[in-house]
C-alpha cells in the first residue's frame, strides 16, 4: 500500500512526526490507503511555503494565471475517471454522483479562469479635487479547511477563486477524505501553478485545522463544516482579525403547497433530503406539506423511498451509498431512537442492513411523520438519511415553521401560484432557495447561509470580495 505525503511546497512529504493515520473504506470496513497525518510543525513549513510563494504568484500576470487554472480544468477533465473512481472510495459515494462533483470541479477552475481578468478597481467620482483608484489586492496566504461530504467540489470552490485573485493556500482537507485534495494540488503544478502556492496538509482537526487558524502568518480562513467547529474557529481568528468566511450546518425546509406539481415535488424532495446519503449541508431535511396534499405526498414519498437502489458506490445502478464511517452512521441511527421517542411516526426505513451490506456504513433512509416544530429531530441537523414530514394549514404557519431554526442555509418551495412563491420566498430566513426544484446550487450565483449556517458567500463572482482586500487610493490634482 503506497503511503500518501504531504503536498507541501511542491513534493511530497511524510509529516515531520512521522505520523500516519489509515482511511477506511466506508463501504465495507476496510482499510484501503495509507496518509500521513499532519500536525503543529507541517502546518508552519506549508504556512512559509505559501508565504514564500506570495510575491511570484501575486506577479503572474492576468493571462498566464488564466491559462494556468484552464489547463488545471482540462488537467481535471482528462482525470475526470480516476478522481471519481478515488473520491467514490473515499467518501462512499455512489460513482455516478462522484463523476458529476468532479465535473463541477472542473466547471469551477473555467469559471474563476474566466474571471480573472474581468474583475479589476474602479475609479471613484469623489468629492476632491483628484483621481480616487481602488486596487483589488490579495490577501495573502489564504487557510482553507474541508469537510469530507463533497471533498473536491468544496475544495474547488474555495482554491479556484483564492488562487484566481492573487493568493496563496494551505489546505486542510477533512481526515477522513484527503485523497483528492492532493491529487488536485499535484495537477496544479502540472498546470503550471508555481510550488509552494497551493499546498495541501492532510491531518486532523484538532491539530492541524487547529495550528492553521492560529497561524499568525494566515490572514484568511475559509472553512467549511459544522457549526460547532464553525464557531470555535471564528473565536480564535478573532485574536488577530483574519478574515473568515464560513459555510456551516443547515436544516432546511421544504414547503410544499397543495396546488404543486405533485409527482415532480415527491421525487425532487426525495432527492433534496437524500443525496449523497443525505450529509449535504442544503438537505432540506424538513419537508412541510399543506393539509389536503398530505397523506397523499406521505405515501407516495414512502413509496419512492421504499424502492430506492442501496448498494456499493461502484456499481453504476447505486443511488444510495454508505454513509462516512459507522461511526457517523451510529450517530445517525440515535436519532431513530430519539425520533420514535419524541412521538414522530416512523414511516420506512431507519435500520442498519444486514447481509451483504453489513460491514458498510449503510443505514435505510427514513420517513418521520407527523414531526412537530419543537422536536430534537426536526430543530438538529442530523447529516444522514432521515427526513421529517409536517402538516400546515396556512402559509403564514409554513413561512413561521420554516423560519424556526437557528439555521439558514437552504430551501425549496411548490407551488403554482407565482405571486406566492415569491411572498414566501422572500419571507424564508436563508441564504439560497429553489422553487418548483430541489436545485438551487449554481456555480455562477453567490452560495451561503444565514443565522448560524454560515457567514460570506463562496461562489458566483460575490466570492471573489472575500479573497480580495480593496485598497483606496487618492491622488491630488
Ligand atoms: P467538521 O466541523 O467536523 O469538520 C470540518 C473540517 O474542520 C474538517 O477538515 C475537520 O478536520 C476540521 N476541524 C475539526 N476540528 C477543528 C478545529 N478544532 N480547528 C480547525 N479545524 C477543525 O464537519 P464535518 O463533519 O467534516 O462536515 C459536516 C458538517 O459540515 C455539517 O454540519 C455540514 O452541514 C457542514 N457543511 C456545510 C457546507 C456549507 O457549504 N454550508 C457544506 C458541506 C458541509
Ligand atoms: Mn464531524
Amino acid at each position: 500500500m503506497t503511503i500518501e505525503g504531504l503536498l507541501i511546497g511542491g513534493d511530497r512529504v511524510p509529516a515531520a512526526s512521522g505520523q500516519q493515520s489509515q482511511l477506511i473504506d466506508p463501504a465495507t470496513g476496510e482499510t484501503w490507503a495509507t496518509v500521513a497525518a499532519g500536525g503543529v510543525e507541517d502546518i508552519d513549513r506549508a504556512v512559509l511555503a505559501a508565504e514564500n510563494a506570495r510575491a511570484g504568484w501575486r506577479k503572474v500576470n492576468s493571462r498566464d494565471r488564466a491559462r494556468m487554472l484552464f489547463t488545471l480544468a482540462n488537467l481535471i477533465r482528462t482525470n475526470l475517471e480516476s478522481l471519481a473512481q478515488l473520491e467514490s472510495r473515499n467518501a462512499g459515494k455512489p460513482i455516478r454522483d462522484a463523476r458529476d462533483e468532479v465535473n463541477m470541479a472542473a466547471d469551477c477552475f473555467e469559471y474563476y479562469a474566466g474571471a480573472i481578468n474581468k474583475v479589476g478597481g474602479q475609479t471613484i467620482p469623489v468629492a476632491a479635487a483628484g483621481t480616487h483608484l481602488t486596487f483589488r489586492e490579495p490577501i495573502g496566504v489564504c487557510g482553507m479547511i474541508a469537510p469530507w461530504n463533497f471533498p473536491i467540489a468544496i475544495t474547488s470552490w474555495k482554491v479556484a477563486p483564492a488562487l484566481a485573485m492573487g493568493n496563496t493556500i494551505v489546505l486542510k482537507p477533512a481526515s477522513q477524505t484527503p485523497l483528492t485534495a492532493l491529487r488536485l494540488g499535484e495537477l496544479a503544478l502540472e498546470a503550471g501553478v508555481p510550488p509552494g502556492v497551493f499546498n495541501v496538509v492532510p491531518g486532523a482537526g484538532s491539530t492541524a485545522g487547529d495550528a492553521l487558524v492560529r497561524h499568525p502568518l494566515v490572514r484568511k480562513i475559509s472553512f467549511t463544516g459544522s457549526t460547532e467547529i464553525g464557531t470555535q474557529v471564528m473565536k480564535l481568528a478573532a485574536d488577530d482579525i483574519k478574515n473568515v468566511t464560513l459555510e456551516l450546518g443547515g436544516k432546511s425546509a421544504n414547503l410544499i403547497f397543495a396546488d404543486a406539481d405533485l409527482d415532480k415535488a415527491v421525487v425532487k424532495s426525495l432527492w433534496s433530503v437524500l443525496g449523497n446519503s443525505g450529509q449535504d449541508c442544503c438537505a432540506r431535511s424538513r419537508i412541510l406539506v399543506e393539509r389536503p396534499l398530505y397523506d397523499t405526498f406521505l405515501s407516495q414519498l414512502t413509496e419512492q423511498f421504499q424502492a430506492l437502489k442501496i448498494g456499493h458506490p461502484s456499481e453504476e445502478q447505486t443511488e444510495i451509498g454508505p454513509l462516512i464511517s459507522t461511526g457517523h452512521r451510529d450517530r445517525v441511527h440515535r436519532y431513530i431512537d430519539i425520533g420514535k421517542a419524541e412521538g414522530a411516526k416512523l414511516l420506512c426505513g431507519g435500520d442498519i442492513p444486514t447481509g451483504a451490506l453489513a460491514n458498510g456504513a449503510y443505514l435505510q433512509p427514513a420517513i418521520f411523520a407527523d414531526a412537530t416544530p419543537e422536536m430534537q429531530i426536526v430543530r438538529e441537523e442530523i447529516f444522514g438519511p432521515v427526513v421529517c414530514v409536517l402538516p400546515f394549514d396556512t402559509e403564514e404557519e409554513a413561512v413561521a415553521i420554516a423560519n424556526n431554526s437557528l439555521y439558514g442555509l437552504s430551501g425549496s418551495i411548490w407551488t403554482r401560484d407565482i405571486s406566492r412563491a415569491l411572498r414566501v420566498a422572500r419571507a424564508i430566513e436563508t441564504g439560497v432557495l429553489s422553487i418548483n426544484t430541489g436545485h438551487s446550487v449554481h456555480l455562477e450565483a453567490p452560495f451561503g447561509g444565514v443565522k448560524r449556517s454560515g457567514l460570506g458567500r463562496e461562489l458566483g463572482l460575490a466570492v471573489l470580495d472575500h479573497y480580495s482586500e480593496w485598497k483606496s487610493v487618492f491622488i491630488a490634482e
